[in-house]
C-alpha cells in the first residue's frame, strides 16, 4: 500500500486531480466549508505538519448528498487514491461534518493494520483523540466502538459553551458589576 502511495505522490496528474475544481458552495456542508477545514486539518502536527504527507499533498475531496441520514457509513477514504469522501445529509450537525472529515484523514494517514480491527485499529484511535485535541481542543471523548457520533456530540457540545464563555472574556463590564456584588456580599 504504501508503494503504490509513493506512485501516486510523485504523479502530476495526482497533484492535478486533488486541487480545488468545484465551486465553494459544492464543499459546503452543515455551514462549514470542507475543502478549507480540510487544509487546515492536513496540517496538523498529529498529521506531521506540512511536511506530513497530509500538509504536503491535500487528498482529493468528494461531497455526496444523500437524501437521509446514511445508517453507518458517513464517509469513506481510499489511501490507494490519497482521496475521501464524506455525505452530507438533512439535519446534519457542523460537528457530524467536522468528526466526519477527521476521521477519514486519519484513516488516509493512518491505513490499515493487520488483525481483525484493519481500520480502526489502535494507532487510528490514538491518531483520531490526538487530531481532535490539536484540530478542536476536544478531549476525554469515551468512543466505545461507535465510530461516529461521540466526537461530534463533543464538538456540538463544545460549540454550545463557546459563545458563552467568550461573552463574558469580552465584558469588562460584567465583571465589575460581578466584582461591586462581591464587595456588597
Ligand atoms: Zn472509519
Amino acid at each position: 500500500m504504501f508503494a503504490a502511495l509513493r506512485r501516486t505522490g510523485s504523479s502530476r496528474s495526482g497533484e492535478r486531480r486533488t486541487s480545488r475544481r468545484r465551486p465553494t458552495s459544492y464543499y459546503r456542508v452543515a455551514g462549514l466549508d470542507l475543502q478549507a477545514e480540510m487544509d487546515r486539518l492536513c496540517r496538523l502536527p498529529a498529521f506531521g505538519g506540512l511536511a506530513g504527507p497530509l500538509g504536503r499533498r491535500p487528498p482529493g475531496l468528494t461531497v455526496r448528498r444523500a437524501s437521509k441520514r446514511p445508517r453507518s457509513r458517513l464517509g469513506f477514504a481510499i489511501p490507494e487514491e490519497w482521496r475521501i469522501s464524506v455525505t452530507a445529509f438533512p439535519g446534519q450537525r457542523r460537528g457530524d461534518a467536522e468528526e466526519t472529515l477527521l476521521h477519514e484523514l486519519v484513516h488516509l494517514f493512518v491505513g490499515t493494520s493487520p488483525g481483525t480491527r484493519r481500520w480502526h485499529g489502535r494507532e487510528f484511535k490514538a491518531t483520531m483523540r490526538r487530531a481532535m485535541r490539536e484540530g478542536y481542543d476536544v478531549g476525554g471523548v469515551k468512543v466505545n466502538g461507535a465510530y461516529h457520533g461521540a466526537y461530534a456530540d463533543a464538538l456540538e457540545r463544545r460549540r454550545s459553551q463557546q459563545p458563552a464563555r467568550r461573552s463574558k472574556a469580552l465584558h469588562p463590564d460584567q465583571l465589575a458589576l460581578i466584582g461591586s456584588i462581591a464587595r456588597q456580599g
